[in-house]
Protein backbone atom coordinates (compact mmCIF):
# COMPACT_ATOMS: atom_id res chain seq x y z
CA UNK A 1 0.00 0.00 0.00
CA UNK A 2 1.27 3.17 -0.59
CA UNK A 3 0.62 5.93 1.60
CA UNK A 4 -0.74 9.22 0.33
CA UNK A 5 1.84 12.24 0.58
CA UNK A 6 -0.71 15.08 -1.21
CA UNK A 7 0.27 15.69 -3.99
CA UNK A 8 -1.74 15.83 -7.59
CA UNK A 9 -3.36 12.44 -8.64
CA UNK A 10 -3.12 10.99 -5.49
CA UNK A 11 -6.52 10.37 -4.69
CA UNK A 12 -8.12 7.47 -2.56
CA UNK A 13 -11.40 5.78 -3.40
CA UNK A 14 -11.49 4.74 0.58
CA UNK A 15 -13.86 6.23 2.67
CA UNK A 16 -16.48 6.68 0.33
CA UNK A 17 -18.69 9.02 2.26
CA UNK A 18 -21.79 9.04 0.24
CA UNK A 19 -22.11 5.06 -0.36
CA UNK A 20 -22.21 3.99 -4.20
CA UNK A 21 -23.18 7.63 -5.37
CA UNK A 22 -21.71 8.12 -8.33
CA UNK A 23 -22.19 12.07 -8.14
CA UNK A 24 -19.48 12.76 -5.05
CA UNK A 25 -16.37 12.03 -5.85
CA UNK A 26 -14.12 11.05 -3.11
CA UNK A 27 -11.36 12.11 -3.52
CA UNK A 28 -9.73 13.31 -0.06
CA UNK A 29 -6.49 13.85 0.29
CA UNK A 30 -4.65 12.32 3.24
CA UNK A 31 -1.94 14.93 5.45
CA UNK A 32 1.39 14.23 4.98
CA UNK A 33 1.68 12.52 8.47
CA UNK A 34 2.55 8.98 7.98
CA UNK A 35 0.64 6.77 9.78
CA UNK A 36 2.59 3.71 11.16
CA UNK A 37 3.17 0.78 8.49
CA UNK A 38 5.47 -1.44 11.04
CA UNK A 39 5.04 -3.00 13.66
CA UNK A 40 8.21 -3.61 15.73
CA UNK A 41 10.42 -5.13 13.79
CA UNK A 42 7.74 -6.02 10.96
CA UNK A 43 5.21 -4.97 8.34
CA UNK A 44 1.79 -4.84 9.79
CA UNK A 45 -0.36 -7.56 7.95
CA UNK A 46 -3.70 -5.83 5.23
CA UNK A 47 -6.12 -6.64 7.83
CA UNK A 48 -3.66 -4.91 10.47
CA UNK A 49 -3.30 -1.77 8.23
CA UNK A 50 -6.80 -1.63 7.36
CA UNK A 51 -7.78 -1.65 11.07
CA UNK A 52 -5.34 0.89 12.10
CA UNK A 53 -5.77 2.92 9.20
CA UNK A 54 -10.00 3.23 9.86
CA UNK A 55 -8.64 4.32 13.73
CA UNK A 56 -6.04 6.51 12.45
CA UNK A 57 -8.65 8.33 10.15
CA UNK A 58 -11.35 8.47 12.92
CA UNK A 59 -8.58 10.06 15.33
CA UNK A 60 -7.44 12.30 12.64
CA UNK A 61 -10.84 13.42 11.53
CA UNK A 62 -10.76 16.95 11.91
CA UNK A 63 -7.08 17.77 10.85
CA UNK A 64 -7.78 15.60 7.63
CA UNK A 65 -10.98 17.66 6.73
CA UNK A 66 -8.89 20.98 7.82
CA UNK A 67 -5.91 19.52 5.84
CA UNK A 68 -8.35 18.80 2.76
CA UNK A 69 -10.15 22.53 3.00
CA UNK A 70 -6.66 24.11 2.79
CA UNK A 71 -5.21 21.63 0.05
CA UNK A 72 -8.54 22.54 -2.00
CA UNK A 73 -8.36 26.49 -1.43
CA UNK A 74 -4.25 26.19 -2.72
CA UNK A 75 -5.38 23.84 -5.83
CA UNK A 76 -8.68 25.50 -7.48
CA UNK A 77 -8.23 24.15 -10.80
CA UNK A 78 -7.29 20.37 -9.67
CA UNK A 79 -10.38 19.89 -8.38
CA UNK A 80 -12.24 21.73 -11.04
CA UNK A 81 -10.27 19.49 -13.56
CA UNK A 82 -10.37 16.11 -11.29
CA UNK A 83 -14.54 16.81 -11.28
CA UNK A 84 -14.65 17.95 -14.81
CA UNK A 85 -13.21 14.62 -15.98
CA UNK A 86 -14.85 12.33 -13.12
CA UNK A 87 -18.21 13.50 -15.22
CA UNK A 88 -17.20 13.14 -18.36
CA UNK A 89 -16.00 9.77 -17.64
CA UNK A 90 -19.25 8.71 -15.55
CA UNK A 91 -21.52 10.54 -17.49
CA UNK A 92 -24.38 7.88 -18.18
CA UNK A 93 -24.16 6.93 -14.83
CA UNK A 94 -24.64 10.23 -13.61
CA UNK A 95 -27.77 10.77 -16.05
CA UNK A 96 -29.16 7.80 -14.88
CA UNK A 97 -29.03 8.21 -11.04
CA UNK A 98 -30.47 11.75 -11.44
CA UNK A 99 -33.20 10.77 -13.84
CA UNK A 100 -33.96 7.88 -11.38
CA UNK A 101 -34.02 10.96 -8.19
CA UNK A 102 -36.60 12.98 -10.22
CA UNK A 103 -38.90 10.00 -10.77
CA UNK A 104 -38.59 9.61 -7.29
CA UNK A 105 -38.94 12.96 -6.30
CA UNK A 106 -40.88 14.48 -9.21
CA UNK A 107 -43.47 16.66 -7.05
CA UNK A 108 -41.27 18.57 -5.10
CA UNK A 109 -38.61 19.11 -7.90
CA UNK A 110 -41.70 20.14 -10.29
CA UNK A 111 -42.59 22.77 -7.64
CA UNK A 112 -39.26 23.94 -6.19
CA UNK A 113 -38.15 24.55 -10.56
CA UNK A 114 -41.56 26.40 -10.78
CA UNK A 115 -41.11 28.69 -7.45
CA UNK A 116 -37.65 29.62 -8.51
CA UNK A 117 -38.63 30.43 -12.23
CA UNK A 118 -40.95 32.31 -11.06
CA UNK A 119 -38.75 34.43 -8.54
CA UNK A 120 -36.20 34.92 -11.12
CA UNK A 121 -38.54 35.47 -13.89
CA UNK A 122 -36.42 37.83 -15.92
CA UNK A 123 -33.23 35.38 -15.05
CA UNK A 124 -35.03 33.23 -16.87
CA UNK A 125 -36.32 35.02 -19.93
CA UNK A 126 -32.84 36.34 -20.84
CA UNK A 127 -31.37 32.69 -20.63
CA UNK A 128 -33.95 31.30 -22.91
CA UNK A 129 -33.60 33.92 -25.32
CA UNK A 130 -30.36 33.71 -25.66
CA UNK A 131 -30.66 29.68 -25.47
CA UNK A 132 -33.19 30.45 -28.47
CA UNK A 133 -30.40 32.68 -30.23
CA UNK A 134 -27.63 29.79 -29.85
CA UNK A 135 -30.12 27.21 -31.45
CA UNK A 136 -31.69 29.27 -33.77
CA UNK A 137 -31.82 27.31 -36.92
CA UNK A 138 -32.84 23.85 -35.22
CA UNK A 139 -35.48 25.90 -33.20
CA UNK A 140 -36.93 27.10 -36.70
CA UNK A 141 -36.14 23.83 -38.56
CA UNK A 142 -38.18 22.40 -35.49
CA UNK A 143 -41.00 24.60 -35.98
CA UNK A 144 -41.22 24.31 -39.51
CA UNK A 145 -41.04 20.42 -39.25
CA UNK A 146 -44.04 21.01 -36.69
CA UNK A 147 -45.92 23.31 -38.93
CA UNK A 148 -45.32 20.43 -42.13
CA UNK A 149 -46.68 18.02 -39.92
CA UNK A 150 -49.76 19.90 -38.59
CA UNK A 151 -51.60 22.34 -41.07
CA UNK A 152 -54.53 22.32 -40.12
CA UNK A 153 -53.77 23.09 -36.23
CA UNK A 154 -51.53 26.11 -37.70
CA UNK A 155 -54.07 27.61 -39.31
CA UNK A 156 -56.47 27.35 -36.23
CA UNK A 157 -53.68 28.98 -34.58
CA UNK A 158 -53.10 31.81 -36.41
CA UNK A 159 -57.11 32.41 -37.13
CA UNK A 160 -57.11 32.65 -32.97
CA UNK A 161 -54.23 35.00 -33.04
CA UNK A 162 -55.50 37.38 -35.61
CA UNK A 163 -59.02 37.22 -34.10
CA UNK A 164 -57.25 38.27 -30.70
CA UNK A 165 -55.29 40.64 -32.47
CA UNK A 166 -58.51 42.70 -33.29
CA UNK A 167 -59.92 42.51 -29.78
CA UNK A 168 -62.83 39.75 -30.64
CA UNK A 169 -64.17 37.68 -28.08
CA UNK A 170 -62.23 34.59 -28.73
CA UNK A 171 -62.88 30.69 -28.59
CA UNK A 172 -60.02 28.41 -29.38
CA UNK A 173 -61.56 27.29 -32.92
CA UNK A 174 -60.95 23.94 -34.65
CA UNK A 175 -61.58 23.96 -38.39
CA UNK A 176 -61.97 19.92 -37.66
CA UNK A 177 -64.55 20.73 -35.76
CA UNK A 178 -66.38 23.11 -38.27
CA UNK A 179 -65.59 20.86 -41.10
CA UNK A 180 -67.95 18.04 -39.18
CA UNK A 181 -70.41 20.06 -37.79
CA UNK A 182 -71.13 21.74 -41.73
CA UNK A 183 -70.74 18.16 -43.03
CA UNK A 184 -68.03 19.88 -45.53
CA UNK A 185 -70.69 21.83 -47.44
CA UNK A 186 -70.23 25.67 -48.34
CA UNK A 187 -72.49 27.50 -46.05
CA UNK A 188 -72.79 30.19 -49.12
CA UNK A 189 -73.74 27.69 -51.88
CA UNK A 190 -74.54 24.65 -49.95
CA UNK A 191 -71.90 22.49 -52.36
CA UNK A 192 -69.33 20.36 -51.18
CA UNK A 193 -66.01 22.49 -50.56
CA UNK A 194 -62.56 20.80 -51.08
CA UNK A 195 -61.26 19.67 -47.63
CA UNK A 196 -58.14 20.81 -48.27
CA UNK A 197 -58.92 24.42 -49.73
CA UNK A 198 -61.62 26.41 -48.21
CA UNK A 199 -62.08 29.53 -45.82
CA UNK A 200 -63.13 29.66 -42.59
CA UNK A 201 -65.79 32.03 -42.68
CA UNK A 202 -67.20 34.99 -39.90
CA UNK A 203 -70.38 35.20 -40.31
CA UNK A 204 -70.74 38.44 -38.79
CA UNK A 205 -67.21 40.01 -39.88
CA UNK A 206 -64.46 40.20 -36.86
CA UNK A 207 -64.02 44.06 -38.36
CA UNK A 208 -67.64 44.62 -37.61
CA UNK A 209 -67.43 43.44 -34.33
CA UNK A 210 -68.23 39.62 -35.03
CA UNK A 211 -66.83 36.99 -32.50
CA UNK A 212 -64.28 34.43 -33.19
CA UNK A 213 -66.22 31.50 -31.69
CA UNK A 214 -68.53 28.15 -33.28
CA UNK A 215 -71.75 30.27 -33.51
CA UNK A 216 -70.00 33.09 -35.92
CA UNK A 217 -67.99 30.69 -38.22
CA UNK A 218 -69.31 28.51 -41.01
CA UNK A 219 -67.25 26.92 -44.04
CA UNK A 220 -67.35 28.48 -47.50
CA UNK A 221 -65.47 28.24 -50.74
CA UNK A 222 -62.52 30.46 -51.03
CA UNK A 223 -64.65 32.31 -54.42
CA UNK A 224 -67.94 31.96 -51.92
CA UNK A 225 -66.06 33.88 -49.61
CA UNK A 226 -64.67 36.54 -51.76
CA UNK A 227 -67.79 37.13 -53.47
CA UNK A 228 -69.46 37.97 -49.74
CA UNK A 229 -66.56 40.16 -48.67
CA UNK A 230 -67.21 41.84 -52.08
CA UNK A 231 -70.26 42.41 -51.45
CA UNK A 232 -69.99 43.92 -48.09
CA UNK A 233 -67.32 46.21 -49.53
CA UNK A 234 -69.59 47.63 -52.16
CA UNK A 235 -72.33 47.86 -48.85
CA UNK A 236 -69.70 49.68 -46.83
CA UNK A 237 -69.46 52.33 -49.91
CA UNK A 238 -73.11 53.11 -50.81
CA UNK A 239 -73.45 54.01 -46.93
ZN1 LIG B 1 -69.71 27.96 -52.01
Amino acid sequence: MQWNDGTIGANTTRDRPHGDSPIFTDWAIIPPVRPLVRLGNRAMTKQEKAAYMKLWRLAHKVERAEYQRAWNESHPNYKKAYNKAYRQAHRAEIRAYWAAYYQAHKDETDARVAAWNNANRSHVTAYRAERYRAHRDKARAQTAAWQKAHPDKCRDNNAHRHALKLGATVEYVERAVVFERDNGRCHVCGKKVDPKDWHLDHIVPLSKGGEHSYRNVAMAHPDCNMKKYAKLIGQLRLF
